[in-house]
């Protein structure tokens, strides 16, 4: 059974987890009453870590899309597109996406990680190379690392060592893709996407940009910090996903360029994979209508945003760099991390634990995301509880 002995270090890693109370990676919310409130463990709790950033998981009419789909086309497409067809329904978001972004070309995958996948692995290839912020998302780390493309990382926003990374590059820049987030998911700090363009554009290079955490967040109309930055005409791949803002499941990448039209053909994680069942293509669709046409739900986003980090801040808390909808508090080791996660968690709020390897620095972080429906009280709860437990914070 040799080949089952390397479970004994995860067995190990689970019941490190555990020894303070709840293990974190095993939450069961056995009643969702909200965007923003659970029962866990018995006890009502405030979800403060859910990235429903516009609170729409409940939307009247996101749910009534989604009972509609179901019974006209019932629960699930049982397949590929590429193998047994696309619903209309598919090929419509994925219209409307590419509209919405003023793009010609949109393509939905089944999940955001396959949206990264499936994406890079087509894009990029052995003998190209790709320049990677050291704070981006797993799922572009691993579309990477399976393309086989020469991988180099750069220091998280820092645009002197990738022109640095590039400079080295030669005259192989054109065969370079830059990627980076929009607002990044741990810290909720931003691209300089102006200067990473300017960047791209001087030496030849593609840029992807996953705007995962920031559609609906950031830019006039919500299609993230590229807009915000007055440059989303010039990125060259938009990347994203239907699990956050748009309170579903799925991912989507658009762009100006006709190739996305060739990635389906080339594209595994497309291809080998059945396609979003009707109702979640269907509260999708609604959702991005919804945040095209209630800009005050973005507004009431960010007064909580602001809400929430003054209100920790004021306590003396390490906080991420800049206001924004991801507020996380800085902590010392591991264990103490864990500690006052379960501390909050028994006062009655979730927040998510961040612990390296996964978290950039080597830090751990206690990651609040703000919901537009979470209430100014829900807010000072989520403070108050914080509050409570400052000593062992700072
Ligand atoms: N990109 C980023 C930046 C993410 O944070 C995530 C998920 N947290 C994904 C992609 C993957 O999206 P999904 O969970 O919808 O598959």
């Amino acid at each position: 059974m040799a080949l089952l002995d390397k479970f004994a270090s995860t067995a190990a890693i689970r019941d490190q987890l555990g020894a303070d109370g709840q293990d974190p990676t095993d939450v069961v919310i056995d009643q969702i009453i909200s965007p923003t409130e659970g029962l866990v463990g018995g006890r009502h709790t405030i979800l403060a870590g859910t990235n429903n950033y516009l609170g729409l998981t409940f939307d009247p009419a996101c749910v009534e899309a989604g009972k509609k789909a179901i019974e006209e086309q019932g629960t699930g497409t049982t397949g590929s597109r590429m193998a047994n067809g696309s619903f209309a329904t598919h090929t419509a978001l994925e219209r409307d996406l590419a509209n919405f972004f003023q793009l010609p070309y949109g393509m939905v995958f089944s999940t955001g990680y396959a949206a990264n996948l499936g994406t890079l692995t087509a894009l990029v290839k052995t003998g190209d190379t790709v320049l990677l912020d050291s704070h981006c998302h797993a799922s572009l780390y691993d579309g990477c690392q399976m393309s086989g493309a020469n991988l180099f990382r750069f220091r998280h926003n820092d645009i002197k060592s990738l022109e640095k990374r590039l400079q080295l590059l030669g005259d192989k820049t054109e065969n370079c893709l830059l990627i980076t987030e929009g607002m990044y998911s741990v810290l909720g700090d931003t691209a300089p996407l102006a200067k990473i363009v300017e960047l791209k554009n001087r030496y030849g290079a593609l840029l992807l940009v996953d705007e995962a955490h920031s559609l609906g967040v950031y830019g006039e109309c919500g299609r993230g910090v590229a807009e915000a930055e007055g440059v989303l005409g010039e990125v060259d791949f938009v990347v994203g996903t239907f699990s956050k803002s748009l309170g579903a499941m799925g991912g989507f990448c658009v762009s100006p360029h006709p190739e996305l039209e060739l990635i389906r053909y080339v594209s595994r994680p497309f291809i080998f994979t059945a396609s979003s069942s009707p109702s979640i293509i269907a509260s999708t669709h609604e959702a991005l209508r919804q945040l095209r046409a209630r800009p005050e739900l973005r507004e009431t986003l960010w007064r909580n945003a602001n809400h929430l980090y003054e209100g920790l801040k004021a306590l003396g808390l390490h906080l991420g760099p800049q206001v924004s909808p991801v507020v996380a508090v800085r902590l010392g080791t591991k264990e103490e991390a864990l500690s006052c996660w379960n501390r909050l968690l028994e006062a009655g709020v979730y927040t998510n634990l961040m612990i390296p390897p996964a978290s950039p620095g080597g830090f751990s972080y206690l990651r609040c995301s703000v919901s537009a429906a979470h209430t100014p009280e829900q807010l000072e709860r989520i403070i108050s509880a914080f509050a409570d437990l400052k000593t062992q914070l700072l």
